[in-house]
């Protein structure tokens, strides 16, 4: 049975650097931002361990304490934070309704969505316990811990293609391991691979365990799925590059998607096909999927939440 209902002016769904930097710009604009942070508060960089592209920081930071920097950014300015989950949307171009943890309905004016992407896993135990200590789903964001080393990259798309010649601009020699025998990466993305001379390709190959110390990756034990036969490749870094699901179940049928689910706004924009729903991060953007890029339309979400607000109190008076 559904609880109270309570109207607000502006509902951020998601606390990564996009919800986090959309409810800085919303608090300071006077728009009393309500956040749900959804299942895992701060988002993907929770996940790993130093992030050092991120401008502000110039030692370098964990991506733990940057979203712990993000949050009390966001509260200081009065942003209401609260741990919670919306089970389901209803939107229209007049009012917004989302139910949280199937139990309390909030009715907004405008909503950010920011509710991410999440990072494909292969699903080997290994690959979790090395997680942020040698493995990592993003080539851009660690690849540069990896310089003049060894490194493996799963995948085949245009997303491993594209981290595998990112990759050996910095290692040493990159492994890259397909699951069949071609690629599904464009043939412009295939043709950069395949002229790169330190990426070796190993077709018909898959990761069966990835090998450590206890504290850092030291090898990939991976089998021709033909032959069955085993190799150790000596690699310090893990790549997995299988792809990327947003987080978008929600607004299935509800929110314009493209064939792979990302919500779609529209061009210098973060408007969606609904007026007063913006989208932003990396649930709108399969591209550059950066903390920054993240933050860059958090801010661009607001800027605009805030002018739909204003434009329709002006049309009131
Ligand atoms: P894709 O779904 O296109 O590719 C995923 C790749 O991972 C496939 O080669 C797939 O193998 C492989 N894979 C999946 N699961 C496993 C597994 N368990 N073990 C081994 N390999 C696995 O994802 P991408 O992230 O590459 O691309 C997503 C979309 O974004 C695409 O439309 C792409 O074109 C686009 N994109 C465009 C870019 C650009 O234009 N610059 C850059 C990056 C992405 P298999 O082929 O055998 O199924």
């Amino acid at each position: 049975m559904l609880q109270e209902n309570e109207y607000i002016k502006c509902l951020i769904i998601g606390s990564g650097p996009a919800g986090y930097t959309a409810a800085i710009y919303a608090a300071r604009a006077d728009l009393k931002p309500v956040l749900y942070t959804g299942i895992v508060p701060g988002g993907q960089l929770t996940q790993t361990t130093d992030v050092e592209n991120f401008p502000g920081y110039p030692d370098g930071v964990q991506g733990t304490q940057m979203m712990e920097d993000f949050r009390k950014q966001a509260e200081r300015f009065g942003t209401d934070i609260r741990f919670g989950y919306i089970t389901s949307v209803e939107f229209s171009n007049d009012v917004h309704r989302v139910v949280v943890d199937g139990e309390k309905t909030v009715t907004a004016e405008t909503v950010i969505i920011a509710t991410g992407a999440t990072a494909k896993w292969l699903g080997l135990e290994s690959e979790q316990k090395y997680n942020g200590f040698g493995v990592s789903a993003c080539a851009v964001c660690d690849g540069f811990f990896f310089r003049g080393q060894d490194v493996a990259i799963v995948g085949a798309g245009d997303t491993a293609a594209e981290e595998a010649t990112y990759l050996a601009k910095l290692a040493n020699k990159v492994h890259m391991l397909v699951r069949r025998d071609e690629f599904r990466a464009s043939k412009a993305m295939q043709h950069r691979v395949l002229n790169t001379p330190n990426i070796e390709i190993h077709y018909n190959t898959e990761a069966k365990e990835i090998i450590g110390d206890g504290q850092s990756v030291t090898g990939v034990l991976v089998y021709h799925n033909q032959t069955l036969e085993e190799r150790l490749l000596p690699v310090t870094g893990f790549f997995v590059a299988i792809g990327h699901k947003p987080n978008t179940e929600l607004f299935k049928g509800i929110l314009d998607m493209d064939t792979n689910g990302y919500l779609i706004t529209q061009p210098g924009s973060t408007r969606t096909n609904i007026e007063g729903v913006f989208a932003c991060g990396d649930v709108q953007d399969h591209i550059y999927r950066q903390a920054v890029t993240a933050a860059g339309t958090g801010c661009m979400a607001a800027l605009e939440a805030e002018r739909y607000l204003a434009a329709k109190e002006h049309a009131i008076v």
